[in-house]
Parts: structure tokens; sequence; C-alpha cells
């Protein structure tokens, strides 16, 4: 029996506890960091325990969120924002969990593909602009003008953001470039926290709008949780929106579709994946889910799976250890690595 069903990008199905456990399930649901849901259910001894953790957890993605946003001024100190306004000036102090996650891009890169580029953030600035434009007036839609997104990726050279680990400073070499980590925050951000909660919880998941982590295993019949694997061709709002569903007990799982953010003119779907070749939505797929152990590396995997032509992302996602990852392509087939373990919805 599934308890219930969560409607985000992946879906977390609830198995019912084992009659023996030593550990309660609980769950805290909160909203307004990354722009999301999110959701922790943990094995607790007590609610008391669950508590303190479910508090920890709101917030630090609170402040992970303030740390990351490139929209918003933070009271708490230089976030991204204000890198993007004054680090072309001067070499800026900001936060270590910032300069990590900067660094931690530079290694993703290098390891996974330099097609996901934080220093796109002034071609991601015009196409989120145009969706918030037409998101307020649909009939006024408009993508974005082909010369300004050339201009804006003229300044988008990942290698002019300096960093200075030991005096915890970032210094743009190019004043007109600016950082957007939109495609691994949230995804880093749940990892960072993940590992703030390993001691507190014998066993938890995270699912912060579809990005999930999970650590350990759960205390219910199947000694797994359950993730379900949503469909894009079937709207959110519908009974039925999962391909199948997987089991595991560790491990992050992300999904990146092209039905996640997008606005719509003269009937052509512009979404928010932006292949850095074209500066136009990547449309090599239509969602790509990614399993791998660490959370900051399925974010940015499967941003990167979602932009390279399938065949690259297929080969990419083989090369790699410990990590699968399901496709559903344009015409609607749906293919994945062997290892994904995809049951189907009536198993
Ligand atoms: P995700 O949903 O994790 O695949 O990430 C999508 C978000 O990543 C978008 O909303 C943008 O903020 C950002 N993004 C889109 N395209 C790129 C790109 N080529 N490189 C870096 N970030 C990107
Ligand atoms: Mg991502």
């Amino acid at each position: 029996m599934r308890r219930f069903l969560l409607l985000t990008a992946l879906l977390l199905f609830l198995v019912p506890a084992a009659a023996a456990a030593e550990n309660s399930r609980y769950t805290y649901t909160f909203y307004g960091s990354f722009d999301t849901v999110i959701i922790l259910t943990g094995y607790a001894p007590s609610q008391d325990a669950f508590d303190a953790a479910a508090a920890l957890c709101e917030e630090e993605f609170r402040r992970l969120d303030d740390l990351y946003t490139p929209y918003l001024h933070s009271e708490a100190g230089n976030n991204l924002w204000a890198l993007n306004n004054g680090a072309w000036k001067e070499p800026m102090p900001t936060d270590p969990d910032l300069i990590g996650l900067i660094l931690f891009c530079r290694e993703q890169q290098a390891a996974i593909s330099p097609v996901v580029n934080p220093a796109l953030g002034r071609v991601l600035m015009l196409w989120h602009d145009a969706r918030m434009l037409a998101e307020e007036n649909p009939a006024e839609a408009a993508v974005p003008d082909p010369e300004k997104l050339r201009s804006a990726a003229g300044h988008a050279d990942f290698s002019c953001v300096v960093v200075d680990e030991e005096a915890g400073t970032v210094f743009y070499t190019d004043p007109k470039l600016r950082l957007d980590f939109g495609a691994v925050a949230k995804g880093y951000a749940a990892g960072l926290v993940a590992e703030r909660l390993r001691g507190m919880l014998p066993s938890f998941s995270i699912n912060a709008g579809g990005n999930i982590v999970l650590c350990g295993a759960p205390e219910n019949r199947s000694g797994a949780w359950k993730v379900g694997i949503q469909d894009p061709n079937k709207t959110l709002y519908g009974d039925v929106t999962t391909l199948g569903w997987i089991e595991r007990t560790d491990g992050a799982i992300v999904t990146s579709g092209d039905y996640q953010r997008f606005f719509v003119v003269d009937g052509v779907a512009y979404h928010h994946i932006i292949d850095p070749g074209t500066l136009q939505p990547a449309r090599s797929v239509r969602a790509v889910t990614v399993i791998t152990p660490d959370s900051g590396t399925a974010d940015f995997l499967s941003t990167a799976c979602f932009i390279l032509p399938y065949e690259e992302s297929r080969a990419l996602v083989e090369s790699l250890p410990d990590t699968e990852a399901l496709w559903v392509l344009p015409d609607g087939t749906v293919t994945w690595t062997e290892g994904f373990g995809l049951h189907a919805l009536d198993e």
C-alpha cells in the first residue's frame, strides 16, 4: 500500500513501517527555500529527536538559498548577488560554502562536461527575464534578442572567476561576467544538509523539489526507499504522472526536464536549460534522471546529460562509477542504463 504521493519532479512513495521498528517515521514539509517544497522524511527514536533535525534542515536550506541566490541581496553577508554586483571591482570576501560551490563546479566541469557553465549568468538572466515577462503577460511573451544573447555569451569564461581560498575571496577578471548556479545549487545544498543530518537521524530522505537524497535504509518492510520517476508527457496535475519507480537505500536521484520551467511563444515551449552552443533551450531529450552517490554531482550531471546529445550523454553516464540514468527522448522513447532498476507502476 502506498500511503501518499508527492507531486514533484520525482515522487517519493512511502511504504508502511514494519511492526517491530525501533524508530518511528516522521515527516516535515516546508516552503520558501530554492523556490520549492522540501520534504524531510526520517526515522527517529522520538518526535523531539526528529524535530531537532527538521529545524536544522530548514535553517540550513534557508541559509544556503540566501547564499546562492543571484536575485536578492542578503543580510547575512556577501552572497552570490553581492559577488555579481561587486566582485568585478575588487576581490570580495564571501562565505566558505559559496567558495566551495565555485570550486565544486570547476571540478565537475573537468570531470563531467563544460556544457554546464555557471559563468553563463548573463545569458541565463536574459532567458529568466523573458520567462518572468511571459508569466506576467503571456500575450507579450517573446524570446530574448539573439544579438543580446551573443553579446552576453561573450562574458562567460568561468576561468575569469579567481578564487583565493586562503583569503576567502572571489574576483571576476571580466567585469561583465555574472554567475548563476541554478543548475547545481539545490543538489549541492541538499548534499551539505544531508551531511549535517547524518549524525542526527538513523535514516532519512530529503526531497528538495525533485532533488532527492537518501541516507540509510528506512525501517519499513522492504528496507528501501521507493522513488517514482516523473513522466514528462503527463501533466503534473493529472492522476498518473510516473513512468515507474526505483528502490534504493542511499545516494542521490535528480531529474532535469523540459516540463519543469518554461514559457510559450507562438505555440513553442521554451524551457530553462540552455545549450551553450546555440544559446537556446537544449532539445536533445525531454527529461533525464540520474542516480549517483553524491547529491551535488547528481544535480550537475542531470543538467549536463540533458544538454548533451543522447549518445554522448549515455556514454558519459556509462563511464562514471556507481552512476545510472534514465532518458525520455523527444519521440517519447524511455531508455535506461542496466543498473537503473526501473519497476513498472503495477509491480
Ligand atoms: P536543472 O533543473 O538542475 O537542470 O537546472 C536548470 C537551471 O540551470 C536553469 O534554471 C538555469 O538557472 C541553469 N542553467 C541552464 N542552462 C545552463 C547551462 N548551460 N549552464 C549552467 N547553468 C545552466
Ligand atoms: Mg541540475
